[in-house]
């Protein structure tokens, strides 16, 4: 356990460091290893699906930077494209060729996006496409789901009112009540709730949903939810935004939307469309898309959007995919749990699991759950003490029982057989 870590071992003292000079020693939260207790590992370098720390200590990495990495640490092609795309030139803040290579590439998997625009991170993307949305329909009312997360632009970080209260409540000191009031958050998979919001609601500019949940754990939604939300907008003009930040590219070619045969209208990718750089995209049709400046009157900017190292990296990653990649990748993980599980089950664990192509969600609960209120009753003094005994034999899971796990195409026979038998020794 993190508390029986010796407090002077160089790890601990570079700990120390960090939170002398960086905010709770991150830049992200949850890297803090807060849900899992003890202090977080530093890492120095990365190869396939291994992560090695500070101290040499390697570990088979099932986080994959929240999935960005599709084909596993410093992959072959990526390195060399960004290497050579360095040496050309780091960013011109103009037009470049490479944009319009990443987006006709993007658009082979995801037709439905006529039209992109890239963005730095998945925030801005979402955050630009709401804006998109409000300012076309002219309608200002937003609904999330709970459990999902889209970035944290103030109009998401808003949580459910209390009781019947259908208006939102801020999720973070700093965004202004009223704003948050303009966010309806309603439950995942229940599409009876999604009919009588609707009902009442006339104001609503789009509803964002991650069509594969992979921020409370991966919850895959159900057809029948999906449908349901894609009838309800198509009926009121509001717009369907299919958060795929993490499904995309991830579930299948073609991403979630291919999956369930459903079209969204505006779709958002970032992580493994950046290969492991800062990324984030969104598109739909052209003719909402359009109203993006310089087309259109809703502003939309940014000094590195479409970046060449970005567009490099990303280009490296998705030319080489195709349906065959994801036959195998996906059948990989699936085996993968399935042996993971049996392993689990023989040892008398209380677990269940959610799968959609290489992500997966292990959850100390009897039965897989259906949304955020289920998944929030697993049990998260098993997961600290599975998570560190797994860590302490070098593997690495996302810190936090409320997350996707990851295999990428470099995640071998070898690595997850060493997985296999730290489950055994874990339990
Ligand atoms: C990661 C994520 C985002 C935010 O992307 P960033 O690049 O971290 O800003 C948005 N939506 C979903 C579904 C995500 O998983």
């Amino acid at each position: 356990m993190g508390t029986s870590q010796k407090q002077n071992d160089p790890m601990s003292r570079a700990w120390a460091q960090a939170q002398k000079h960086l905010v709770g020693g991150v830049n992200s939260p949850v890297r803090a290893f807060k849900a899992v207790g003890g202090r977080p590992v530093f890492f120095e370098r990365a190869r396939g699906p291994y992560l090695v720390d500070t101290a040499g200590k390697a570990y088979v990495d099932f986080c994959l930077s929240w999935g960005a990495l599709l084909m596993g640490h410093a992959y072959g092609p990526t390195v060399r494209a960004v290497q050579k795309q360095a040496l050309k030139g780091l960013t011109f803040g103009a037009v470049t060729p490479y944009e319009t290579e990443l987006a006709r590439e993007i658009k082979k998997a995801f037709p439905g996006m006529q039209k992109i625009r890239f963005t730095s991170s998945g925030t801005e993307a979402v955050m630009s496409a709401l804006r998109l949305a409000r300012g076309v329909t002219k309608k200002n009312r937003i609904v999330k789901f709970e459990g999902g997360y889209h970035g944290h632009s103030d109009s998401l970080l808003v949580k459910a009112g209390s009781g019947l209260a259908t208006l939102g409540t801020p999720d973070s000191a700093g965004v202004p009540g009223a704003l948050a009031e303009l966010t309806s958050v309603l439950a995942y998979n229940d599409e009876k709730a999604a009919i009588q919001f609707f009902k009442k609601h006339r104001d609503i500019a789009c509803v964002i949903v991650e069509p594969v949940a992979g921020n409370m754990g991966v919850i895959p939604a159900k057809k029948a939810f999906l449908e349901t939300l894609r009838a309800l907008t198509k009926k009121s003009g509001a717009w369907l935004i299919f958060d795929e930040v993490i499904s995309g590219y991830r579930v299948c070619y073609g991403g979630a939307q291919h999956l369930y045969g459903i079209d969204p209208d505006l779709t958002i990718l970032g992580k493994v469309i950046g290969g492991g750089l800062p990324v984030g995209a969104f598109g739909g049709r052209a003719a909402l898309m359009n109203h993006l400046s310089p087309l259109g009157n809703v502003y939309q900017a940014g000094t590195l959007s479409g970046n060449p190292l970005s567009m490099a990296a990303g280009l490296s990653v998705l030319s080489a995919l195709s349906e065959t990649f994801y036959r195998k990748l996906n059948r990989q993980c699936e085996d993968f749990l399935e042996k993971a599980l049996g392993v689990l089950k023989n040892k008398h664990r209380t677990v269940s699991a959610h799968r959609a192509g290489s992500m997966f969600t292990l959850f100390f609960l009897e039965r897989a759950p259906q949304n955020f209120q289920e998944v929030s009753a697993s049990d998260k003094k098993a997961f600290r003490r599975f998570f560190h005994r797994l860590l302490a034999q070098g593997i690495y899971f996302p810190p936090s029982p409320f997350e996707a796990s990851f295999l990428s195409a470099a995640h071998r026979p070898e690595p997850l057989q060493k997985t296999l038998r730290a489950f055994e020794k874990a339990c």
